[in-house]
């Protein structure tokens, strides 16, 4: 293998060249990035570095002189917009192109828009890079009153950081409770309230018809007819994986760049890691895509090995992470289409977990400031084996001790 071409420059991207170097790849890589910046990490971007509290230096994943190496080739600035298949190479926005022998697609994904009148008002932010978060900053200094629509992990993590820069804030939900696409109504219920004693005004089951202002927002109009006095929004109500580069190219998406458990796409010298992948994984027993640290990381170790002669499966129970004023929320496994919910723990002393069942089987875990409930609940969905609820909810019993 010679050339290897990465598109994109993010997460995955990063990690997959330090798994190259690592393992000793021979070849040359050049990593193609549309953003400015080396490869970073977003999930401070929404906690500490939105806060003030983490400087943009630690966000890089390696310093900028990691790159300064003969065998790799950083592209920053340059945006990928052809995957030529039978000539093997990449062309890009400022007119290069680059050959490849093996190429990974690392492209992520982008925050799904809201199409509403007044929607390109100034003051009307999404989350997903640096520069984004630079804006919100510069907007959040002059706000008094922020509003937040979307009441998923981005909109409820930028709401508790408002909160502790002392802004007025609304958070606006068109679903019956927060984090309801991955979460229990109980898990939902605690952070409603933790969020309303800190001051948070969330309105649930309530969609935006509009956005008010003359050049920059001063207004949300909701559909109860009502108006919210605001100086700013963020707008955090999901992704879109970025595949429309694959599909151009005919490579085969569903929701998702299709792969195998290799990370192989349906070419097999085009792999893809990351958000932007739809991928089997035998330890769930399912194909799916995920939005997180651990599946970009992982996907792109595999590819790496694979890159370098070795025949390597990505099978992991999936991890995430929230953190929200002083509550760290640890998951594990993916708790769709549980039958029973356990309670572990009391909420009351905000240190507990939330086990999620599905025919008797231990399928997921939500550990609110439980690290040992989160470490040992994933070697329990990965053991699959039944377990007796009495004993899960037990706090005087490990978890450990029913692996
Ligand atoms: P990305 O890191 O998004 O990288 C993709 C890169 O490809 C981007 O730089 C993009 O600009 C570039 N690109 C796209 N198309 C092209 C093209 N045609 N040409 C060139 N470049 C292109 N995950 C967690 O596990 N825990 C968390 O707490 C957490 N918090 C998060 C907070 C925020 C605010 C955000 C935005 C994400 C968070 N995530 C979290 C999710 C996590 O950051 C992503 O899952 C991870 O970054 C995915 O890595 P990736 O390499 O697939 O994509």
């Amino acid at each position: 293998m010679k050339n290897v071409v990465i598109i994109g420059a993010g997460h995955g991207a990063g990690q997959l060249v330090m798994s190259l170097r690592q393992k000793k790849f021979q070849g040359h890589i050049t990593l193609v990035g549309e953003e400015d910046w080396h490869p970073y990490q977003r999930p401070p971007l929404s906690k500490k570095f939105l806060l003030g509290e983490l400087s943009a230096e630690r966000l890089f994943l390696k310093p900028p002189a990691f790159y300064d190496d003969p065998s790799l080739s950083p592209v920053l600035n340059s945006r990928v917009m052809v995957i030529d298949r039978d000539a093997r190479q990449i062309a890009t926005d400022d007119g290069k192109s680059y050959d490849y022998d093996a190429l990974v697609i690392a492209t992520g994904s982008r925050p799904r828009q809201l199409d509403v009148p007044g929607a390109d008002l100034d003051g009307i932010h999404y989350l997903r890079g640096i520069d984004d978060v630079n804006a919100i900053r510069a907007s959040m200094s002059n706000s008094e009153h922020v509003s937040i629509i979307g009441a998923g992990y981005i909109g409820l993590e930028v709401a508790a950081v408002a909160r502790q820069l002392d802004k007025k804030v609304t958070v606006v939900e068109m679903e019956n409770r927060v984090m309801s696409r991955v979460v229990s109504p109980e898990l939902s219920a605690y952070y409603e309230s933790v969020h309303s004693e800190h001051g948070v005004q969330i309105l649930p089951s309530t969609s935006i018809t509009a956005f008010a202002g003359e050049t920059r927002i001063d207004g949300v109009i909701l559909d109860n007819g009502e108006t919210l006095t605001t100086d700013m929004v963020v707008i955090g109500i999901g992704i879109v994986p970025n595949t429309e580069l694959a599909e151009a190219a005919g490579l085969i998406a569903d929701n998702g760049i299709v792969v195998d458990d290799h990370c192989r796409t349906s070419d097999a010298s085009i792999y893809a890691i990351g958000d932007c992948t739809w991928h089997p994984n035998s330890q769930l027993g399912k194909s799916l895509r995920l939005e997180s640290v651990h599946n970009a990381v992982e996907q792109a170790k595999t590819a790496a090995s694979n890159l370098c002669g070795k025949d390597t499966i990505y099978s992991q129970v999936p991890w995430f992470w929230s953190d929200q004023y002083d509550l760290k929320l640890q998951i594990a496994g993916v708790s769709q289409g549980y039958d029973e919910v356990v309670l572990r723990g009391d909420m009351t002393t905000h240190s507990f977990s939330c086990l999620y069942l599905r025919d008797g089987k231990l399928i997921a875990v939500d550990a609110v400031n439980a690290p040992r409930d989160y470490i040992q609940g994933r070697l329990l969905i990965a053991g699959n084996v039944r377990i007796d609820p009495a004993r899960l909810a037990d706090p005087n019993i490990p978890l450990k001790d029913l692996v």
